[in-house]
């Protein structure tokens, strides 16, 4: 790889690539987001990336799977399997992530791939993909040590990028968001309370949600990955927060964002 121009992605980047609804436009021209997540294990999984997923950024959310009965009942405009712009996969998704892939894959739309279902990513995957792990995840992917992805962050994630031909999203205390043709963004926005179980779930709902509404891998990992970080700022405000309170601060952080005064 050549040497990588990594920049750092600024509110500025973030407010211009923000997608906004048409004033003709209706729920399906804003954009279906899919999430195939949760199983009995890992209910809570699939609800926290339902929750980012309906962020109020796309006009619609579907989920498919074990636990799509708690879903529903927790999130009353979720809706049942049908037509998607993108899917998200794997967070909770326990021994089904696999199938799951699969499933979502055949569809030929962009996928996040999170959680349990990167152990069932061997290669590039045929569509627009943006993969979610951390250094943990990333290191059981590629063979690594998990303390050589964390000293070597940069490296690793290009390397996987190039390997995987894919977005790679790898996510810490700082996170890092690789281009397969070797660009990175850097985000930095989140506090060390986000550090937190279920976190990376919203994230990966929410990454969907904006590939939903049209965004480009890259884009939508790297304004993703800020808004997450901003949103949990804006939860924290210096204290403890829980995964579903950085999800729920995700639409005032959007709002903050299009009218700053
Ligand atoms: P996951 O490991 O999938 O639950 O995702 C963890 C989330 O917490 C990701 O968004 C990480 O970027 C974030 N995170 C982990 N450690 C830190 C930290 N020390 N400071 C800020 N954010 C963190
Ligand atoms: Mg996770």
């Amino acid at each position: 790889l050549p040497p990588a121009p990594v920049s750092a992605l600024q509110p500025t980047d973030v407010r211009r690539l923000l997608p906004r609804p048409e004033p003709g436009g209706h729920k399906y021209t804003r954009g279906v987001v899919g999430v195939r997540a949760g199983s009995t294990t890992y209910p809570g999984a699939a609800l926290l990336c339902v929750a980012g997923a309906d962020c109020g950024l796309a006009g619609m959310v579907r989920h498919v799977g074990e636990v799509s009965d708690l879903v529903r009942r927790e999130h009353p405009a979720v809706v049942g399997d049908g037509r998607v712009q993108a899917w998200v996969v794997g967070s909770g998704g326990g021994a089904a992530a696999g199938d799951e892939l699969a499933a979502a894959r055949s569809d030929g739309v962009p996928l996040v791939v999170d959680a349990d279902a990167l152990a069932h990513v061997g290669g590039p995957l045929g569509v627009p993909t943006v993969l979610t792990p951390h250094a943990g995840e990333l290191a059981a992917m590629t063979g690594a040590e998990r303390v050589d992805v964390e000293a070597r962050m940069l490296h690793h994630a290009r390397a996987a990028a190039a390997t995987y031909d894919a977005v790679v999203l790898l996510k810490g205390r700082h996170t890092l968001v690789a281009h397969p043709d070797g660009r990175v963004r850097v985000t930095t926005t989140g506090p060390p309370w986000l550090a937190t179980a279920g976190a990376g779930d919203v994230l990966a709902g929410l990454v969907g949600a904006l590939l939903a509404c049209g965004l480009d891998t890259y884009d939508a990992a790297s304004v993703g990955s800020w808004l997450h970080g901003a949103a949990a700022t804006l939860a924290s405000r210096g204290g403890p927060l829980r995964a579903g309170d950085v999800a729920e601060a995700i639409p005032g952080t959007v709002r903050r964002l299009l009218d700053p005064g």
